[in-house]
């Protein structure tokens, strides 16, 4: 079958390997010059990296492995200490955090030449009888049996299919950087949240002497821009107690990355005909809950094996989209409500660190059709 992939990120680069591996033909179509490397880190969770296992992928050797998830008060009190290395033990697979740009490199190795195609921007598809086909900014036309639009949270394909944008701002946004910084956490197992009146402060050992480090804050869309985000957050936690302070006063403005997060209800249809969804087109959520690269990545394996033996190319798609939307929808519901920013240390200050354990380790299978089926 040929497949026209739209979009070059984990979500596109994910099932353009996962459908070659099943012997199926793909190109890959993105707007952007060359891979799309920024973005910081990311944390791949068992569920994540057990799908890169299967697709050939090793980030074994890239990034920090996480064992611990701290979270603390602004003055450096722990407040619940999760064993995300349990998960890791019960599944087989570990937890990664590592450069977006290493995960993109890895999934983009090994692509027969010519897979992906730069400066192709989609700005439309349409369909007749057998056929797909992806018409492109440039004027161009490329067509296909099957076309998978993974083009991202303000997807051109969903809007096509959908007819619009379902996202919407929560009100919260992240600044974040990835840095050489020596902290306690930079060379260690151990990602740590710590939680105050003024937002949240993240901080992720992501290998090579590299800490991802990120702000949540509050921030009603329209509000301008600071002229120094470093300043802006600064005056907010500039005297949170350490290491967070000590990464601001090491950061750089020039280090610092904008996202306000979206989130939208997630539909049990996606697509229609030979035309379907992966990654952020299908499924935007806030950063909260550290899934969606992961969820990307189970829309790559599920949509592989969807297409296994299909005998109906169209309802096989429609059963990926139900069968992914149930998982993808709960992840994408909890990371809605913003509650990692929310939660107060009262309440994880009250929380036994075993149980938060157990349910981070029951959590992961219940949002992961990979780990489901384990
Ligand atoms: C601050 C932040 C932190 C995050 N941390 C994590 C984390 O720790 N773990 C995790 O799992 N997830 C995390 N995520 C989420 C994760 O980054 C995304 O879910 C994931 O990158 C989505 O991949 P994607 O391929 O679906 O979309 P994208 O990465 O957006 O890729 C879409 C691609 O499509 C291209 N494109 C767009 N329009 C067109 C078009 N018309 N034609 C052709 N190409 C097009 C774009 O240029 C882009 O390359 C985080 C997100 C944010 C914002």
């Amino acid at each position: 079958m040929r497949v026209l992939v739209i979009g070059a990120g984990v979500g596109g680069l994910g099932v353009a390997r996962a459908l070659l591996a099943g012997g199926h033909e793909v190109g890959v179509y993105e707007r952007a010059p060359a891979l799309r490397t920024g973005g910081a880190a990311l944390t791949l969770w068992s569920n994540g990296t057990g799908i890169l296992d299967e697709l050939g992928v090793s980030v074994a050797d890239a990034g920090a492995r996480i064992d611990v998830l701290e979270q603390r008060d602004q003055d450096g009190r722990l407040l619940v200490s999760v064993d995300v290395a349990r998960a890791a033990a019960a599944y087989g697979h570990p937890h990664v955090s590592l450069p977006r740009r290493r995960l993109l490199e890895r999934l983009a190795d090994g692509l027969p030449p010519g897979t992906v195609a730069f400066d192709r921007a989609c700005a439309a598809i349409e369909q007749d009888g057998d056929t797909v086909r992806a018409r492109f900014r440039d004027g161009g036309v490329a067509e296909g049996d099957l076309l998978v639009g993974a083009d991202g949270h303000r997807s051109v394909v969903r809007s096509q299919l959908w007819g619009g944008d379902p996202t919407e701002p929560t009100g919260w946004v992240t600044w974040q950087g990835l840095s050489p910084m020596a902290t306690d956490v930079t060379s260690s197992r151990r990602g740590v949240m710590v939680v105050g009146r003024a937002g949240m402060c993240g901080l992720m050992p992501a290998g090579d002497g590299l800490l991802q480090w990120w702000f949540d804050v509050r921030r009603p869309s329209g509000e301008p821009m600071p002229s120094s985000p470093l300043a802006e957050l600064r005056r907010r936690f500039g005297d949170w107690a350490a290491p967070v302070r000590d990464v601001l006063a090491a950061a750089d403005d020039a280090d610092v990355e904008f996202f306000p997060h979206y989130r939208h209800r997630v539909p049990r249809t996606w697509g229609s005909g030979r035309a379907t969804l992966a990654g952020d087109a299908a499924h935007t959520m806030p950063p909260t809950q550290a899934q969606g690269a992961n969820q990307a990545l189970e829309d790559a394996w599920a949509l592989a094996a969807a297409l296994r033996a299909p005998s109906d190319l169209p309802s096989a798609l429609r059963e990926y989209e139900r069968s992914r939307s149930r998982r993808a929808g709960r992840v994408a519901r909890l990371a809605g409500t913003e509650v990692t920013d929310r939660y107060g240390p009262t309440l994880s200050r009250l929380t036994p660190d075993g149980l938060v354990s157990r349910f981070h380790t029951r959590w992961l299978r219940r949002i992961s059709d990979y780990l489901a089926t384990r």
